[in-house]
C-alpha cells in the first residue's frame, strides 16, 4: 500500500485514512504513548479542562468527533460531574470497537455512546450539543471546511468547539530535532510495535501538511466560529483551538 498521499485526490483520501486506522486500532493507545513520550496525555488534559464541563449534576452533552478509542470521552467523564454524557463519533468501526470494549470494562457504557459516522456529514439535528471536541482527528478529514461547518451546526448557541491537533514547531533548533524524530524514529517505532511502518509515515506526512495555528484559526472563523483562540503547546508540536457558536 502507498500512503505517500502527496498527490492523492480528495475522493481517495478517506479510503486511505480508513486503512491506516483499521491497521493500527488494536495498538493505537500504546503507540500514542510511545510516539509522543506520553505528551498526548498532557495535551488532552489541557483540552478537557478547557471544555467548561459542569462539576455538579447538570446535564451536559459532549460530542467527540473522530473519537476513535474513546480517550477524550473517558477523560471528560473523569473531569466532569454526573450529568456529563459523551457521544463518540468515528468513521472507523475498528477504532470504535476498541472504545466500546474499554467503556464496558470501565462500566461507563451508559455514559458513552459510540456512533459510526462521518465528520463531514454529522448524523445529528442542529443545536444538539453543549460542546464539541476533536482531537488529532481534523487533519484526517478530507474536507476540513465541511467538517467545521457541521460541528458548528450541531452546537447549541453559546457552545464551543475545541480542536486539538498537531501544529508547526516554531522554535529554532528544535524544529530540526523534531523533523529527525518524526521522519526516522516514528516509522521505525511503527514497524517494531505495530509491525508496519507505512501507516506511521502517513501520520508524519499528514502532520507536515496541516496548516499552522493562525491559518487554522482563520478556517474556523471562515466556518462561522467566533472568539477563536489558538494556544500552541510544547513549542508548537500541538495546538489547541477554541471557538464559539454565538
Ligand atoms: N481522538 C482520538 C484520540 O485523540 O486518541 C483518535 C484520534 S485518531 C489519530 C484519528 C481518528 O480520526 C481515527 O479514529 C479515524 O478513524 C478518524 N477519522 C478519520 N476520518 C474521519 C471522518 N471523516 N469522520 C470521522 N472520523 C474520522
Amino acid at each position: 500500500t502507498h500512503f505517500g498521499f502527496t498527490d492523492v485526490p480528495l475522493s481517495e483520501k478517506q479510503g486511505l485514512v480508513d486503512d491506516v486506522f483499521h491497521k493500527v486500532a488494536s495498538r493505537y493507545d500504546l503507540m500514542n504513548d510511545l510516539m509522543s513520550g506520553g505528551l498526548h496525555r498532557a495535551w488532552k488534559s489541557v483540552m478537557t479542562t478547557s471544555i467548561g464541563l459542569p462539576r455538579g449534576p447538570r446535564r451536559f452533552d459532549l460530542l467527540d468527533v473522530a473519537g476513535g478509542t474513546g480517550d477524550i470521552a473517558f477523560r471528560a467523564i473523569d473531569a466532569g460531574g454526573a450529568g456529563v454524557a459523551v457521544t463518540v463519533l468515528d468513521i472507523n468501526g475498528a477504532m470504535l470497537e476498541v472504545g466500546a470494549a474499554r467503556a464496558a470494562k470501565k462500566r461507563l457504557s451508559d455514559r458513552v455512546t459510540f456512533i459510526q459516522g462521518n465528520a463531514e456529514d454529522l448524523p445529528f439535528p442542529d443545536r444538539s450539543f453543549d460542546a464539541v471536541t476533536i482531537a488529532f482527528g481534523i487533519r484526517n478529514v478530507p474536507r476540513v471546511p465541511l467538517a467545521l461547518k457541521e460541528m458548528r451546526r450541531v452546537l447549541k448557541p453559546g457552545g464551543r468547539l475545541l480542536v486539538l491537533e498537531f501544529s508547526k514547531v516554531d522554535v529554532p533548533g528544535f524544529d530540526r530535532i523534531y523533523d529527525a524524530f518524526s521522519f526516522r524514529v516514528i516509522p521505525q517505532l511503527g514497524r517494531m510495535v505495530a509491525g508496519d511502518a507505512e501507516p506511521y509515515r502517513y501520520l508524519v506526512e499528514s502532520i507536515r501538511k496541516f496548516p499552522d495555528a493562525e491559518t487554522f484559526a482563520d478556517m474556523m472563523r471562515e466556518a462561522g466560529f467566533e472568539q477563536v483562540a489558538a494556544t500552541p503547546m510544547t513549542g508548537g508540536v500541538a495546538a489547541l483551538h477554541v471557538g464559539f457558536r454565538i
